[in-house]
């Protein structure tokens, strides 16, 4: 696949990854020190926009954060290295946090329709990085609390010396079609009418055409048969790698777990063409360009 072919957000980040230099500790010591580096200040994992764009600050605004916040490594690019910073044990407010006064930290699904997408994979590097230490502080196997080390790249335990990684946890994201129409549903999460593609993370010993068959069937009782691969989307959530599919039912009839979902729809290609088009149809509103779920249906709507 090219890299043309993935549409996804939050996808294609721009910084290549610092992966074989031989010393990171003094790697990451230098470049924190340079001015030509760039800071990418979050806020419990919101990026700071300002006019319009991200908000990206140099490494000389570093001892404007607090000593303790959480820098990790993004990556390099054009020669500056990229370095997140969390910014979220500083304020309990967002209004309050370092660097509000040049903007605002804002959610970052809000936005994602606003900073441009190189600087949105940049961000959504930085999240992912700061919600796995946020729920990995402490040391799996004796409880002690770890270290973050080579800039993100791994936590230390200084007890019992085991190291950890970034999770990267895996779902399988299904748009079941039949005939002219695809299948889109919501949980009770969700407003009437918020449709979106069925998902649901990989088991333990399962294969993700296996998960999204199962998933399918335990949750709208639709039996698939081929199952497609697509694309995938890094998805900061907390820590989501999403692999899409497009698969074939066998019937429309539906068998919904009510449990996981309020509501389940067949729409036709015919609405489904409309409300691209941003024309109202029964209420219901698609995912926003930013998901996955979206890219599956444009990629189906499209003739796939
Ligand atoms: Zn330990």
């Amino acid at each position: 696949m090219k890299p043309g072919d993935n549409p996804n957000w939050f996808a294609h980040s721009p910084l290549t990854r610092v992966n074989s230099e031989k010393d990171r500790s003094a790697f990451i010591e230098t470049r924190l020190k340079d001015p030509n580096s760039i800071l990418v200040p979050l806020w419990r994992g919101d990026p700071l926009v300002a006019g319009g764009k991200a908000a990206f600050l140099s490494a000389a605004a570093l001892p404007e954060c607090p000593k303790d916040a959480p820098v990790v490594l993004l990556g390099l690019k054009e020669g500056r290295a990229y370095f997140g910073v969390d910014l979220s044990s500083a304020a309990k407010d967002r209004a309050q946090a370092p660097f509000a006064e040049m903007g605002e930290y804002l959610p970052i699904r809000a936005a994602a329709g606003v900073v441009g997408r190189d600087d949105l994979a940049i961000i959504g590097h930085g999240r992912w990085l700061f919600e796995w230490r946020r729920k990995h502080l402490h040391c799996p196997i004796c409880g002690a609390r770890t270290e973050l080390k080579n800039g993100g790249a791994k936590s230390a335990c200084p007890a019992c010396e085991s190291e950890h990684f970034p999770r990267c946890d895996p779902v399988a994201i299904v748009l079941p079609v039949h005939e002219d129409h695809c299948l889109l549903a919501r949980g009770p999460h969700f407003p009437p009418g918020f449709l979106s593609a069925l998902a649901g993370y990989v088991e333990p010993a399962e294969t993700p055409e296996e998960a999204a068959r199962r998933e399918i069937f335990e949750e709208a009782g639709v039996v698939l048969s081929s199952i497609r691969y697509q694309f995938s989307q890094p998805w900061p959530f907390p820590t989501s790698l999403m692999m899409g599919f497009i698969a074939d039912a066998e019937a429309r009839t539906l068998d919904l777990d009510t449990d996981e979902l309020e509501e389940a729809r067949w729409i036709s290609r015919q609405d489904i063409d409309a409300l691209r088009a941003g024309e109202a149809r029964d209420g219901i509103f698609l995912p926003p360009p930013f998901t996955i779920a979206r890219q599956l249906i444009e990629r189906w709507a499209g003739g796939a």
